[in-house]
């Protein structure tokens, strides 16, 4: 999550969470501060196989000490291994299975790490990279947003950290490949930590070893993490817990761990929306992705992050009348919508985004009814910015800076999707998320690996299971700027209804119209349609709001709130 959510103006003006001024440590470069940098040929002849990351983090000085083994296959000859990893922390040895290397043989310039090999790897061969490091690492000057690490004290007066970095990437605090296709197989993460505070992380909990010196590891291991997904969480926990008994058959258990501090009342509210949001993701969606380990949530000083099965949640328990928690739920949909099924490249982002978002509003109608649904939509509706297409259609674009579509990969990206499943059908919808997600039809518990897909890909789902070609639909919202507009005239007892794109493709969006409180559905073949209206009759087109598309109303709104700020 990057969104700054209408009802994050709030949480920004919110107290601040006992944050003190941070030291001033290494600036990390320009190379590190991005993500998903253009992978150099020797990552893409790698397999990343495994990570140990062994970490011990000192509160009082706001540092830490890395201990990094990478295994790493090749799938090409290479006579070298780069990952990423930030230039603010000092690296006192290198290792290749075992073996120190010479300072000359690795350089770590702006942030991208080259290791020259002892010896060239052939295909199919594996070595193992190991990095110690130290340092102060980077300080999240806003997180979740502007991420990195938050070094917070907790209500009882205990250190409480957290670490969020998907804008920036895992490099901030682990020697990785910073880039979607950079997932491990799987992570073990060795976590030590002053023992009265408690580590929960990703994954299954290994065990805790109390060393005698004030000082506890916690080990977990995680089965393939998205790369930013990895996160640290040290604070005074307690933990809340249950097993879930999945419809496919499964059980795994439900974890909330909550500062001590937190009200009891709070915390069993929260933990009480756990299992009916897994209800609504698992009969419309599919089966939970981590069974296998946990559902988790951990409570932190920033916002909130979807890392995967220990989602950060930092909403401070608001109730807001949606009649849900929305910021559990949204990290939540990023178990499927992002974790699970995850983009090839951050130029198509809505499909974390927009669909994770679009699961708000559906979830608001599973629980209250329609009107609840509608109200997050028409809210949706009104910060369209639409200054950008939500999908560019070249690799490496940046969504949430100034040259992106920011906020729209949220809510265009739901506003599209409800459109699209009023097209298609409730079905036939739950079917092409289905399978955008899992890469078939019927997944089953313990056999989910996780999957990444593009944008064409959906529409290529879309096609099959419809049996009909929508890439017009797709192209008309996400691939352009501006919305679609449908224009209207009335005369001689017609109305004439035309569709226009932003780049005047065809565009046969069929539309319903009310007349005189009787709904008619117009084709729109070719892009436009006529209907015979009585003289006098009260016309409504798309009585119930299913066509996202360009309006007078919202478009007075926007420009009075421009005004008024
Ligand atoms: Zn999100």
């Amino acid at each position: 999550m990057r969104l700054i959510p209408l009802a994050a103006a709030l949480v920004l003006a919110a107290p601040a969470l006992a944050q003190e001024a941070p030291p001033t440590p290494r600036t990390s470069t320009a190379f590190t501060l991005a993500s998903e940098q253009p992978l150099a040929p020797e990552q893409r002849a790698v397999r990343f196989d495994r990570a140990v990351l062994a970490f011990r983090l000192m509160p009082e000085s706001r540092t830490l000490a890395g201990d990094a083994a990478l295994t790493f296959t090749a799938t090409a000859p290479t006579d070298r291994l780069l990952v990423e990893l930030d230039t603010v922390f000092d690296i006192s040895g290198v290792e290749v299975d075992g073996r120190a290397l010479a300072p000359e043989a690795w350089r770590n310039p702006e942030g991208r790490l080259t290791v020259e090999l002892p010896s060239p790897l052939a295909a199919g061969e594996t070595a193992t990279l190991r990095l110690r490091y130290h340092g102060a690492p980077r300080v999240a000057p806003r997180a979740p947003w502007d991420g990195g690490f938050v070094w917070a004290t907790a209500p009882s007066g205990e250190p409480w950290i957290a670490t969020a970095v998907q804008g920036e990437g895992c490099d901030l605090f682990w020697p990785c490949i910073d880039n979607p296709a950079g997932e491990p197989g799987e992570v073990e993460l060795h976590i030590t930590v002053p023992s009265n505070l408690s580590a929960p992380s990703n994954g299954v909990l290994l065990g805790t070893e109390d060393h005698g010196d004030g000082w506890t590891t916690w080990r977990w291991r995680a089965r393939q993490p998205n790369t930013y997904a990895i996160a640290l969480n040290v604070g005074p926990y307690e933990r809340v817990s249950a097993t879930y008994e999945s419809r496919f058959g499964n059980r795994f258990p439900m974890e909330f761990w909550h500062l001590k501090s937190a009200a009891p009342a709070d915390v069993a509210a929260l933990f009480a929306q756990f299992a009916p949001m897994l209800d609504f993701f698992e009969a419309n969606v599919g089966p939970y992705p981590f069974g296998d380990e946990k559902m988790g949530v951990v409570e932190t000083p920033h916002l909130g992050m979807e890392h995967q099965t220990i989602n950060a949640y930092g909403d401070q328990y608001r109730v807001d009348g949606r009649g849900y928690d929305w910021l559990l739920h949204h990290e939540l949909a990023h178990e499927w919508f992002g974790n699970q099924m995850t983009n090839v490249d951050g130029d198509d982002m809505w499909l974390h985004e927009g669909l994770g978002t679009y699961m708000q509003p559906l979830y608001a109608r599973w629980l209250h009814g329609d009107r609840y649904m509608e109200a997050e939509l028409k809210t949706q509706r009104e910060a369209l910015a639409n200054r950008f297409p939500v999908v560019s259609g070249r690799p490496g674009v940046s969504y949430f800076n100034g040259d992106g579509p920011g906020n729209d990969i949220y809510f265009k990206g739901s506003l599209f999707a409800h459109t699209l499943r009023h097209q298609i059908g409730d079905d036939a919808f739950r079917r092409a998320l289905t399978r955008l997600v899992y890469g078939t039809d019927t997944p089953q518990p313990g056999q989910i690996r996780p999957l990444t897909r593009t944008t064409p890909d959906f529409a290529a789902i879309v096609r099959d299971i419809t049996g009909r070609d929508y890439d017009w639909l797709f192209r008309g919202y996400l691939y352009n700027a501006a919305l679609p507009v449908l224009h209207q005239s009335r005369e001689a007892g017609v109305l004439a209804l035309r569709w226009e794109t932003g780049d005047g493709a065809p565009f046969p969006l069929p539309v319903e119209v009310e007349v005189d409180g009787r709904v008619v559905t117009v084709p729109m073949t070719g892009g436009s349609g006529r209907l015979e209206v009585p003289e006098g009759a009260h016309v409504l087109v798309d009585p119930d709001n299913r066509v996202l598309r360009q309006s007078d109303a919202v478009d007075a709104l926007v420009a009075f709130r421009g005004r008024a700020r």
